[in-house]
């Protein structure tokens, strides 16, 4: 019996190392590089990626919650992690994992200062997020002087680093707001300098302020989407190489006379003769039901089977007609030559959001 799974996602690790050679290209060679594995690398598979992230050389690994941390910890991740959203429930098994927290408010960094302290911590590294204009997470620069304040009357932790998150740094258009962005965090890396003893990182940019703003490249970058393989520019995804490939194969094929409908609610009705194939990924594996109706579509053969009616949760149904295809026939949904990008856009979402939805239901196969 072939053990190969029927539905896939493979993961490419030499086209992880081929973005990370690309973009580290494009840095100074004193530049940091931290990797962004959160959401199991970005839906892909966090171990093999950061595994390889680390052979690769990157300095830092980032996830969004302490649990993520954790289950690289588990499985022998040694490099230095930075939580980008720790919750104040999960501190201490953060501390107890050695992972970094970022620290962006005044109740936060209260509790790991309480935490640290309980688990008689010294010089624990954490990370100061400033808000400059995503309005998201992070303090107000007037939060400076208080954060000094705490952090100078303890032993207990040691600013490792101060940085902020770009709120459009993929869009030309807002040019002048990211430029504004970078300014006001050069100020309060200035001031911070100029306050506290010691110089911690600094840093700004995520995937696509690398590509368009390297001049704000400071002392480390967090790249995300581009080592997956996208840029959110369609000139600089020509150069990157796809990391995930999804595919599955043909379960049954049906030929569909006139007026009869397929899937359901009636989703489709064939005005002609159509032949249609079932795959077996639906909305519970993250192809969701925004990609029916025609908008999504996968390779078969190298030719386009447009999805037909509404996604159900186990299958969705493809045309096929035209198409010589038959039941146990390859069908891929994204991949090399098959942009996420362009498959997302097609329900008017992002590479992120398809790439990271891609559920634990569908098997990783690591592709050295
Ligand atoms: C997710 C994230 C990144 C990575 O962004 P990409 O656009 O995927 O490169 C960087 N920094 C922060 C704070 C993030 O949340």
């Amino acid at each position: 019996m072939d053990q190969t799974p029927d539905t896939a996602l493979e993961i490419d690790l030499t086209a992880l190392e081929h973005n990370y050679r690309l973009i580290r290209s494009g840095l100074l060679p004193e530049t940091r590089f931290l990797g962004v594995v959160k959401a199991f690398a970005y839906g892909s598979e966090a171990f093999a990626i950061a595994r390889k992230l680390e052979t690769l050389g990157a300095d830092y690994l980032a996830v969004a919650f302490s649990r993520e941390g954790v289950s690289l910890r588990q499985q022998g991740i040694r490099m230095p992690i930075l939580v980008l959203h720790p919750q104040p429930g999960g501190l201490g098994e953060l501390i107890e994992h050695c992972l970094e927290p970022s620290l962006y408010s005044r109740g936060i960094l209260t509790s790991f200062l309480e935490e640290a302290a309980k688990q008689g911590q010294r010089h624990y590294p954490v990370h100061i997020k400033f808000n400059t204009g995503l309005n998201r997470l992070g303090f107000p620069e007037d939060d400076l002087e208080w954060i000094l304040a705490r952090l100078g009357a303890s032993e207990i932790v040691k600013a490792r680093s101060i940085f902020s998150h770009l709120a459009a740094s993929d869009d030309p258009k807002e040019r002048e707001f990211t430029l504004g962005q970078i300014r006001a965090f050069e100020a309060i890396a200035g001031r911070w300098g100029a306050l506290a003893p010691g110089t911690p990182l600094k840093h700004l940019l995520n995937t696509s302020g690398i590509f368009n703003y390297p001049r704000a490249q400071a002392d480390m970058v967090r790249c995300g989407i581009g080592l997956y393989g996208y840029a959110n520019d369609p000139g600089i995804d020509a150069r990157l190489r796809p990391v995930a490939r999804l595919r599955t194969r043909v379960s049954q094929v049906h030929d569909i006379e006139p007026g009869q409908w397929v899937g359901y609610n009636k989703g489709f009705q064939a005005t002609d003769r159509r032949r249609t194939a079932t795959l077996p990924i639906g909305h519970a594996d993250g192809i969701g039901r925004q990609y029916g109706q025609g908008r999504g579509w996968v390779t078969i053969g190298g030719q386009r089977a447009p999805i037909l009616g509404n996604v159900c949760m186990d299958m969705t149904m493809v045309d096929i007609t035209g198409i010589a295809c038959q039941e146990g026939d390859t069908a891929i949904f994204f991949g090399p030559g098959q942009s996420a990008e362009t498959f997302a856009g097609s329900a008017g979402t992002i590479s992120y959001e398809l790439l990271a939805g891609i559920s634990q239901r569908v098997p990783r196969l690591i592709l050295e």
